[in-house]
Protein backbone atom coordinates (compact mmCIF):
# COMPACT_ATOMS: atom_id res chain seq x y z
CA UNK A 1 0.00 0.00 0.00
CA UNK A 2 3.27 2.21 0.62
CA UNK A 3 1.77 3.42 3.92
CA UNK A 4 3.87 6.25 4.73
CA UNK A 5 5.07 5.03 8.35
CA UNK A 6 6.13 8.29 10.16
CA UNK A 7 4.27 11.17 9.87
CA UNK A 8 4.79 15.06 11.57
CA UNK A 9 2.24 17.43 11.59
CA UNK A 10 3.87 20.87 12.71
CA UNK A 11 3.19 23.64 14.01
CA UNK A 12 -0.63 23.44 14.36
CA UNK A 13 -2.60 24.65 17.32
CA UNK A 14 -3.47 21.40 18.97
CA UNK A 15 -7.42 20.72 20.96
CA UNK A 16 -8.66 17.86 22.65
CA UNK A 17 -11.36 18.35 25.23
CA UNK A 18 -8.40 18.88 28.02
CA UNK A 19 -5.94 20.97 26.59
CA UNK A 20 -5.01 23.51 23.60
CA UNK A 21 -0.95 23.96 22.67
CA UNK A 22 1.09 24.70 19.70
CA UNK A 23 2.66 20.98 19.21
CA UNK A 24 3.93 19.18 16.80
CA UNK A 25 2.49 15.50 16.53
CA UNK A 26 4.24 12.79 15.52
CA UNK A 27 2.76 9.14 14.28
CA UNK A 28 4.24 6.04 13.58
CA UNK A 29 2.50 2.84 12.28
CA UNK A 30 -1.21 4.41 12.02
CA UNK A 31 -0.90 5.65 15.90
CA UNK A 32 -0.29 8.89 17.95
CA UNK A 33 3.23 8.11 19.18
CA UNK A 34 4.30 11.36 20.53
CA UNK A 35 3.32 15.58 21.29
CA UNK A 36 5.80 18.04 21.55
CA UNK A 37 6.27 21.65 21.90
CA UNK A 38 6.17 23.31 18.17
CA UNK A 39 9.39 24.87 17.41
CA UNK A 40 11.31 22.57 19.88
CA UNK A 41 14.53 20.45 19.91
CA UNK A 42 12.85 17.22 20.04
CA UNK A 43 10.03 18.03 17.11
CA UNK A 44 12.90 19.79 14.99
CA UNK A 45 14.36 16.02 15.48
CA UNK A 46 11.32 14.38 14.18
CA UNK A 47 10.85 16.48 11.03
CA UNK A 48 14.43 15.09 9.83
CA UNK A 49 13.85 11.79 10.05
CA UNK A 50 9.42 12.07 9.08
CA UNK A 51 8.54 10.37 5.99
CA UNK A 52 6.23 12.95 5.29
CA UNK A 53 5.36 16.46 7.00
CA UNK A 54 2.54 18.21 7.06
CA UNK A 55 2.43 21.67 7.52
CA UNK A 56 -0.78 22.85 10.21
CA UNK A 57 0.58 26.52 10.88
CA UNK A 58 -2.63 28.91 11.41
CA UNK A 59 -4.61 25.71 11.56
CA UNK A 60 -5.81 23.74 14.42
CA UNK A 61 -5.15 19.60 14.59
CA UNK A 62 -8.07 17.99 16.19
CA UNK A 63 -9.25 14.37 16.45
CA UNK A 64 -11.36 12.99 14.49
CA UNK A 65 -14.93 13.40 14.74
CA UNK A 66 -17.13 10.72 16.66
CA UNK A 67 -20.75 10.17 14.85
CA UNK A 68 -22.37 8.16 17.32
CA UNK A 69 -25.81 7.82 15.93
CA UNK A 70 -25.76 7.23 11.94
CA UNK A 71 -28.73 5.19 9.95
CA UNK A 72 -26.53 4.11 6.96
CA UNK A 73 -29.02 2.22 4.54
CA UNK A 74 -31.73 1.87 7.03
CA UNK A 75 -34.92 0.50 5.58
CA UNK A 76 -37.63 2.99 6.36
CA UNK A 77 -41.33 3.35 5.58
CA UNK A 78 -41.08 1.30 2.19
CA UNK A 79 -37.61 2.73 1.56
CA UNK A 80 -34.06 2.97 2.28
CA UNK A 81 -31.86 5.97 3.85
CA UNK A 82 -30.16 6.75 0.05
CA UNK A 83 -25.86 6.62 1.94
CA UNK A 84 -24.79 3.42 1.47
CA UNK A 85 -21.93 2.74 4.08
CA UNK A 86 -19.65 3.46 1.20
CA UNK A 87 -20.95 6.74 0.26
CA UNK A 88 -21.95 7.87 3.71
CA UNK A 89 -18.70 7.34 5.59
CA UNK A 90 -17.22 8.74 2.54
CA UNK A 91 -19.01 11.96 3.15
CA UNK A 92 -17.87 11.48 6.95
CA UNK A 93 -14.10 12.05 6.16
CA UNK A 94 -15.25 15.12 4.13
CA UNK A 95 -16.46 16.08 7.46
CA UNK A 96 -13.75 15.52 9.62
CA UNK A 97 -15.61 12.47 11.07
CA UNK A 98 -13.10 9.40 11.25
CA UNK A 99 -15.72 6.83 13.56
CA UNK A 100 -19.23 6.12 12.94
CA UNK A 101 -21.63 4.31 15.49
CA UNK A 102 -24.34 3.47 13.35
CA UNK A 103 -27.39 0.82 13.99
CA UNK A 104 -27.52 -2.68 13.33
CA UNK A 105 -31.29 -3.57 13.46
CA UNK A 106 -33.23 -6.81 15.16
CA UNK A 107 -36.34 -7.17 12.84
CA UNK A 108 -39.31 -8.66 14.64
CA UNK A 109 -39.24 -12.34 14.97
CA UNK A 110 -35.20 -12.79 14.07
CA UNK A 111 -32.51 -12.77 16.40
CA UNK A 112 -30.03 -9.89 17.34
CA UNK A 113 -27.46 -12.17 15.57
CA UNK A 114 -28.91 -12.09 12.16
CA UNK A 115 -29.72 -8.10 11.89
CA UNK A 116 -25.51 -8.09 13.04
CA UNK A 117 -24.89 -10.23 10.57
CA UNK A 118 -27.21 -8.31 8.33
CA UNK A 119 -25.33 -4.93 8.77
CA UNK A 120 -21.88 -6.38 8.68
CA UNK A 121 -23.11 -7.72 5.09
CA UNK A 122 -23.64 -3.88 4.46
CA UNK A 123 -20.51 -2.22 5.84
CA UNK A 124 -17.45 -5.00 5.43
CA UNK A 125 -15.50 -3.80 3.33
CA UNK A 126 -17.20 -0.55 2.65
CA UNK A 127 -16.82 2.13 4.80
CA UNK A 128 -13.89 4.72 4.15
CA UNK A 129 -13.08 5.44 8.14
CA UNK A 130 -14.00 3.18 11.15
CA UNK A 131 -17.46 2.12 12.03
CA UNK A 132 -19.13 0.14 15.00
CA UNK A 133 -22.43 -0.64 16.13
CA UNK A 134 -24.91 -0.37 18.24
CA UNK A 135 -27.86 -2.68 18.02
CA UNK A 136 -32.04 -1.50 18.03
CA UNK A 137 -33.74 -4.57 20.30
CA UNK A 138 -37.23 -4.46 18.60
CA UNK A 139 -38.19 -7.50 20.03
CA UNK A 140 -37.74 -8.26 24.00
CA UNK A 141 -38.07 -11.83 24.51
CA UNK A 142 -36.53 -14.67 26.56
CA UNK A 143 -33.95 -15.23 23.32
CA UNK A 144 -32.98 -11.76 22.94
CA UNK A 145 -32.57 -10.93 26.36
CA UNK A 146 -30.32 -13.52 26.50
CA UNK A 147 -28.29 -12.56 23.43
CA UNK A 148 -27.64 -8.97 25.04
CA UNK A 149 -25.12 -10.56 27.01
CA UNK A 150 -23.01 -11.98 23.96
CA UNK A 151 -23.38 -8.82 22.09
CA UNK A 152 -21.65 -6.92 25.26
CA UNK A 153 -19.03 -9.48 25.44
CA UNK A 154 -18.26 -9.29 21.75
CA UNK A 155 -18.30 -5.11 21.66
CA UNK A 156 -22.14 -4.64 20.65
CA UNK A 157 -22.68 -2.62 24.18
CA UNK A 158 -25.46 -0.47 23.79
CA UNK A 159 -28.89 -1.12 22.88
CA UNK A 160 -31.50 1.11 21.43
CA UNK A 161 -35.35 0.90 22.51
CA UNK A 162 -38.34 3.06 21.34
CA UNK A 163 -41.12 4.11 22.93
CA UNK A 164 -42.05 5.27 19.66
CA UNK A 165 -43.48 3.78 16.21
CA UNK A 166 -46.00 1.15 17.29
CA UNK A 167 -46.19 -1.47 15.35
CA UNK A 168 -42.44 -1.34 13.98
CA UNK A 169 -39.86 -0.24 16.76
CA UNK A 170 -42.53 0.24 19.33
CA UNK A 171 -41.25 -1.57 22.82
CA UNK A 172 -44.09 -1.63 25.74
CA UNK A 173 -42.85 -0.56 29.81
CA UNK A 174 -42.60 -4.25 30.54
CA UNK A 175 -40.34 -4.72 27.71
CA UNK A 176 -38.64 -1.94 28.34
CA UNK A 177 -38.16 -2.71 31.82
CA UNK A 178 -36.72 -6.22 31.25
CA UNK A 179 -33.98 -4.81 28.81
CA UNK A 180 -32.59 -2.48 31.29
CA UNK A 181 -32.79 -5.03 34.06
CA UNK A 182 -30.54 -7.44 31.79
CA UNK A 183 -28.52 -4.18 30.91
CA UNK A 184 -27.62 -3.57 34.42
CA UNK A 185 -26.27 -6.90 35.07
CA UNK A 186 -24.25 -7.04 31.69
CA UNK A 187 -23.33 -3.65 31.45
CA UNK A 188 -24.52 -3.22 28.46
CA UNK A 189 -26.19 0.98 27.79
CA UNK A 190 -29.87 1.67 26.92
CA UNK A 191 -30.27 4.19 24.27
CA UNK A 192 -34.13 5.69 24.47
CA UNK A 193 -36.09 7.20 21.75
CA UNK A 194 -38.04 9.18 23.89
CA UNK A 195 -41.68 9.85 21.82
CA UNK A 196 -44.95 8.51 23.35
CA UNK A 197 -46.08 6.70 20.20
CA UNK A 198 -49.37 5.49 20.91
CA UNK A 199 -50.50 9.11 22.19
CA UNK A 200 -48.57 10.52 18.48
CA UNK A 201 -50.91 8.10 16.55
CA UNK A 202 -53.77 9.21 17.60
CA UNK A 203 -53.10 12.81 16.53
CA UNK A 204 -51.81 12.02 13.45
CA UNK A 205 -54.88 10.40 12.63
CA UNK A 206 -56.55 13.04 14.34
CA UNK A 207 -54.75 15.56 11.88
CA UNK A 208 -55.28 13.38 8.87
CA UNK A 209 -58.89 13.23 9.53
CA UNK A 210 -59.15 16.98 9.44
CA UNK A 211 -57.28 17.31 6.44
CA UNK A 212 -54.12 18.76 8.29
CA UNK A 213 -51.74 16.59 5.46
CA UNK A 214 -49.28 19.35 5.41
CA UNK A 215 -45.25 18.29 6.57
CA UNK A 216 -45.50 20.87 9.10
CA UNK A 217 -48.14 19.09 11.16
CA UNK A 218 -45.57 16.10 11.65
CA UNK A 219 -44.12 18.67 14.24
CA UNK A 220 -47.13 19.39 15.61
CA UNK A 221 -48.84 16.03 16.23
CA UNK A 222 -45.06 14.69 18.21
CA UNK A 223 -46.01 17.20 20.86
CA UNK A 224 -42.82 18.38 23.18
CA UNK A 225 -44.74 17.02 26.33
CA UNK A 226 -45.21 13.97 24.70
CA UNK A 227 -41.48 13.38 24.23
CA UNK A 228 -41.10 14.91 27.79
CA UNK A 229 -43.22 12.45 29.34
CA UNK A 230 -41.65 9.50 27.64
CA UNK A 231 -38.07 11.22 28.49
CA UNK A 232 -39.87 11.80 32.35
CA UNK A 233 -40.81 7.89 32.13
CA UNK A 234 -38.07 5.98 30.79
CA UNK A 235 -35.94 7.79 33.32
CA UNK A 236 -37.97 6.37 36.19
CA UNK A 237 -37.86 2.72 34.61
CA UNK A 238 -34.01 3.11 34.39
CA UNK A 239 -33.71 3.88 37.92
CA UNK A 240 -36.36 1.10 38.83
CA UNK A 241 -34.04 -1.38 36.99
CA UNK A 242 -30.82 0.22 38.19
CA UNK A 243 -29.55 0.76 34.98
CA UNK A 244 -27.99 4.17 33.23
CA UNK A 245 -30.14 5.67 30.70
CA UNK A 246 -28.97 7.59 27.34
CA UNK A 247 -31.62 9.43 25.45
CA UNK A 248 -31.04 9.91 22.12
CA UNK A 249 -31.64 13.28 19.54
CA UNK A 250 -33.51 15.02 22.49
CA UNK A 251 -34.97 18.31 21.20
CA UNK A 252 -37.23 19.84 23.46
CA UNK A 253 -36.69 21.97 26.31
CA UNK A 254 -39.01 20.16 28.56
CA UNK A 255 -37.27 17.13 27.63
CA UNK A 256 -33.41 18.89 28.60
CA UNK A 257 -35.49 19.42 32.06
CA UNK A 258 -36.18 15.92 32.59
CA UNK A 259 -32.62 14.89 32.00
CA UNK A 260 -31.19 17.91 34.04
CA UNK A 261 -33.12 16.64 36.83
CA UNK A 262 -32.15 13.04 37.09
CA UNK A 263 -28.39 13.88 36.98
CA UNK A 264 -28.68 16.58 39.73
CA UNK A 265 -30.31 13.27 41.46
CA UNK A 266 -26.91 11.32 40.63
CA UNK A 267 -28.62 9.20 38.01
CA UNK A 268 -26.58 7.95 35.10
CA UNK A 269 -28.81 9.34 32.66
CA UNK A 270 -27.00 10.98 29.43
CA UNK A 271 -28.98 13.40 26.82
CA UNK A 272 -27.85 13.56 23.09
CA UNK A 273 -29.18 16.67 20.79
CA UNK A 274 -28.03 16.78 17.01
CA UNK A 275 -26.87 19.59 15.00
CA UNK A 276 -30.91 19.95 13.24
CA UNK A 277 -32.33 20.74 16.74
CA UNK A 278 -29.80 23.95 17.87
CA UNK A 279 -29.84 24.98 14.26
CA UNK A 280 -33.46 24.88 12.73
CA UNK A 281 -36.77 25.12 13.44
CA UNK A 282 -40.03 24.40 12.66
CA UNK A 283 -39.73 27.49 10.36
CA UNK A 284 -37.92 24.97 8.32
CA UNK A 285 -40.89 22.74 8.74
CA UNK A 286 -43.45 25.26 7.32
CA UNK A 287 -41.75 25.70 4.18
CA UNK A 288 -43.90 26.01 0.98
CA UNK A 289 -44.21 23.65 -1.60
CA UNK A 290 -43.61 20.55 0.67
CA UNK A 291 -40.53 21.52 0.91
CA UNK A 292 -41.13 21.27 4.63
CA UNK A 293 -40.37 17.60 4.13
CA UNK A 294 -36.80 17.99 3.81
CA UNK A 295 -36.98 18.96 7.71
CA UNK A 296 -38.78 16.02 8.66
CA UNK A 297 -37.21 13.52 11.61
CA UNK A 298 -38.10 12.03 14.81
CA UNK A 299 -37.68 13.65 17.37
CA UNK A 300 -39.31 16.64 14.79
CA UNK A 301 -37.78 20.01 14.45
CA UNK A 302 -39.31 22.26 17.74
CA UNK A 303 -40.00 26.28 17.53
CA UNK A 304 -37.05 28.30 17.55
CA UNK A 305 -37.16 28.88 21.51
CA UNK A 306 -36.13 25.57 22.52
CA UNK A 307 -32.73 26.49 21.28
CA UNK A 308 -31.27 28.29 24.08
CA UNK A 309 -32.52 25.33 26.27
CA UNK A 310 -30.11 22.85 24.27
CA UNK A 311 -27.11 25.03 24.00
CA UNK A 312 -27.59 25.79 27.57
CA UNK A 313 -27.93 22.07 28.40
CA UNK A 314 -24.17 21.39 26.23
CA UNK A 315 -22.59 24.15 28.13
CA UNK A 316 -23.93 22.53 31.67
CA UNK A 317 -23.33 19.15 30.82
CA UNK A 318 -26.69 18.25 31.24
CA UNK A 319 -26.67 17.41 27.58
CA UNK A 320 -23.21 15.54 26.54
CA UNK A 321 -23.15 14.53 23.27
CA UNK A 322 -24.30 15.87 19.52
CA UNK A 323 -24.16 13.07 17.33
CA UNK A 324 -25.97 13.35 13.66
CA UNK A 325 -28.82 10.71 13.45
CA UNK A 326 -27.36 10.72 9.96
CA UNK A 327 -30.71 9.13 7.91
CA UNK A 328 -31.23 10.79 4.57
CA UNK A 329 -34.14 10.29 2.21
CA UNK A 330 -34.14 12.29 -1.57
CA UNK A 331 -36.45 14.92 -1.73
CA UNK A 332 -37.55 13.49 -5.36
CA UNK A 333 -38.62 9.72 -4.90
CA UNK A 334 -38.38 9.09 -1.53
CA UNK A 335 -39.66 12.53 0.54
CA UNK A 336 -42.29 12.98 -1.99
CA UNK A 337 -43.85 9.33 -1.19
CA UNK A 338 -45.55 11.80 1.76
CA UNK A 339 -47.22 14.34 -0.32
CA UNK A 340 -50.88 14.89 0.86
CA UNK A 341 -49.98 12.77 4.04
CA UNK A 342 -47.24 13.62 6.02
CA UNK A 343 -47.24 10.34 8.31
CA UNK A 344 -45.83 8.58 4.87
CA UNK A 345 -42.67 11.12 4.49
CA UNK A 346 -39.76 9.09 5.65
CA UNK A 347 -38.23 10.51 8.74
CA UNK A 348 -34.90 11.20 8.71
CA UNK A 349 -32.31 14.22 7.09
CA UNK A 350 -28.73 14.37 6.06
CA UNK A 351 -26.19 15.55 8.44
CA UNK A 352 -22.38 13.24 8.49
CA UNK A 353 -20.62 15.63 6.41
CA UNK A 354 -21.78 18.97 8.42
CA UNK A 355 -21.41 18.08 12.17
CA UNK A 356 -18.13 19.20 12.40
CA UNK A 357 -18.93 22.46 10.90
CA UNK A 358 -21.80 23.41 12.38
CA UNK A 359 -20.47 22.63 16.14
CA UNK A 360 -17.59 24.66 15.09
CA UNK A 361 -19.71 27.64 14.18
CA UNK A 362 -21.06 27.56 17.43
CA UNK A 363 -17.78 28.28 18.40
CA UNK A 364 -17.04 31.30 16.51
CA UNK A 365 -20.75 32.44 16.91
CA UNK A 366 -19.94 31.81 21.31
CA UNK A 367 -22.18 29.22 22.20
CA UNK A 368 -19.50 26.73 23.67
CA UNK A 369 -15.77 27.23 23.52
CA UNK A 370 -13.19 25.21 21.08
CA UNK A 371 -12.89 22.43 23.85
CA UNK A 372 -16.22 21.83 24.61
CA UNK A 373 -16.70 21.51 21.04
CA UNK A 374 -13.91 18.61 20.46
CA UNK A 375 -16.07 17.24 23.74
CA UNK A 376 -18.95 16.87 22.98
CA UNK A 377 -18.46 15.77 19.36
CA UNK A 378 -14.99 13.72 19.43
CA UNK A 379 -14.00 12.98 23.41
CA UNK A 380 -17.53 11.91 25.15
CA UNK A 381 -18.94 10.09 22.57
CA UNK A 382 -15.66 8.00 22.34
CA UNK A 383 -16.01 7.61 26.43
CA UNK A 384 -20.04 6.96 26.25
CA UNK A 385 -19.51 4.20 24.03
CA UNK A 386 -16.23 2.56 24.92
CA UNK A 387 -14.32 3.93 22.59
CA UNK A 388 -11.40 6.17 24.18
CA UNK A 389 -8.82 6.54 24.13
CA UNK A 390 -8.15 4.65 21.10
CA UNK A 391 -10.84 7.16 19.46
CA UNK A 392 -11.72 10.60 20.71
CA UNK A 393 -8.31 12.34 21.36
CA UNK A 394 -4.93 13.03 20.46
CA UNK A 395 -2.38 11.33 22.70
CA UNK A 396 0.23 9.26 22.84
CA UNK A 397 -1.00 5.42 21.84
CA UNK A 398 -4.36 7.24 20.62
CA UNK A 399 -5.34 6.22 16.77
CA UNK A 400 -3.81 8.83 14.50
CA UNK A 401 -7.45 10.07 13.77
CA UNK A 402 -6.41 13.56 12.86
CA UNK A 403 -8.11 16.65 11.39
CA UNK A 404 -6.19 19.72 10.33
CA UNK A 405 -8.94 22.14 10.50
CA UNK A 406 -9.12 25.88 9.27
CA UNK A 407 -10.82 27.79 11.22
CA UNK A 408 -10.66 31.03 9.12
CA UNK A 409 -12.06 29.48 5.72
CA UNK A 410 -15.10 30.35 4.89
CA UNK A 411 -17.87 28.06 3.18
CA UNK A 412 -21.24 27.58 1.93
CA UNK A 413 -22.96 24.44 2.86
CA UNK A 414 -24.76 23.21 -0.28
CA UNK A 415 -26.14 20.01 -1.89
CA UNK A 416 -24.13 20.69 -5.10
CA UNK A 417 -21.10 20.98 -3.12
CA UNK A 418 -21.51 18.03 -0.44
CA UNK A 419 -20.43 14.25 -1.03
CA UNK A 420 -23.72 12.57 1.23
CA UNK A 421 -25.66 10.57 -1.43
CA UNK A 422 -28.66 13.23 -1.42
CA UNK A 423 -30.43 15.39 -3.66
CA UNK A 424 -30.99 18.50 -0.91
CA UNK A 425 -29.07 19.70 1.71
CA UNK A 426 -30.68 20.85 5.21
CA UNK A 427 -27.96 23.58 5.36
CA UNK A 428 -28.46 24.86 1.61
CA UNK A 429 -26.78 28.42 1.18
CA UNK A 430 -25.72 29.24 5.31
CA UNK A 431 -22.32 30.74 4.96
CA UNK A 432 -19.77 29.01 7.85
CA UNK A 433 -16.48 29.87 9.03
CA UNK A 434 -14.01 26.72 9.28
CA UNK A 435 -13.76 24.49 7.10
CA UNK A 436 -11.81 20.53 7.20
CA UNK A 437 -8.35 20.78 5.47
CA UNK A 438 -6.97 17.16 5.59
CA UNK A 439 -7.96 14.34 7.34
CA UNK A 440 -5.96 11.43 8.42
CA UNK A 441 -7.72 7.79 9.53
CA UNK A 442 -5.11 5.97 11.71
CA UNK A 443 -2.47 7.55 9.98
CA UNK A 444 -3.61 7.26 6.57
CA UNK A 445 -4.58 10.49 4.50
CA UNK A 446 -8.42 10.03 3.20
CA UNK A 447 -9.13 13.77 2.62
CA UNK A 448 -5.53 15.46 1.66
CA UNK A 449 -5.70 19.50 0.78
CA UNK A 450 -9.69 19.15 -0.23
CA UNK A 451 -8.78 15.50 -1.96
CA UNK A 452 -10.22 12.41 -1.28
CA UNK A 453 -7.10 10.10 -0.70
CA UNK A 454 -9.11 7.00 0.85
CA UNK A 455 -11.03 4.28 -0.36
CA UNK A 456 -14.01 1.85 0.86
CA UNK A 457 -12.57 -0.56 2.69
CA UNK A 458 -10.18 1.41 3.95
CA UNK A 459 -12.64 1.41 7.62
CA UNK A 460 -12.03 -1.20 10.25
CA UNK A 461 -14.98 -2.28 11.97
CA UNK A 462 -14.26 -1.38 15.93
CA UNK A 463 -15.35 -3.73 19.12
CA UNK A 464 -16.17 -1.43 21.57
CA UNK A 465 -15.92 -1.48 25.24
CA UNK A 466 -18.50 -0.54 27.99
CA UNK A 467 -19.85 3.06 28.48
CA UNK A 468 -16.75 4.44 30.27
CA UNK A 469 -18.59 6.68 32.94
CA UNK A 470 -20.28 3.79 34.74
CA UNK A 471 -17.99 2.45 37.60
ZN1 LIG B 1 -31.78 7.43 14.92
Amino acid sequence: MGQVSRTVIKGGLVITAADEMHADVLVEDGRIAALAASGGRTAAGWTESADRTLDATGKYVIPGGVDAHTHMELPFGGTAASDTFETGTRAAAWGGTTTIVDFAVQSRGNSLRAGLDQWHAKSDAQCAVDYAFHMILSDVNEHTLKEMDLLVSEGVTSFKLFTAYPGVFYSDDGQILRAMQRAAGNGGLVMMHAENGLAIDVLVEQALAAGRTDPRYHGEVRHVLLEAEATHRTIQLARVAGAPLYVVHVSAEQAVDEIARARRMGLNVFGETCPQYLFLSTDNLAEPDFEGAKYVCSTPLRPREHQAALWRGLRTNDLQVVSTDHCPFCFRGQKELGRGDFSKIPNGMPGVENRMDLLHQAVVDGHISRRRWIEIACATPARMFGLYPKKGTIAPGADADLVLYDPTAEQTVSAKTHHMNVDYSAYEGRRLTGRVETVLSRGELVIDNRQFTGRAGHGQYIPRGTCQYLL
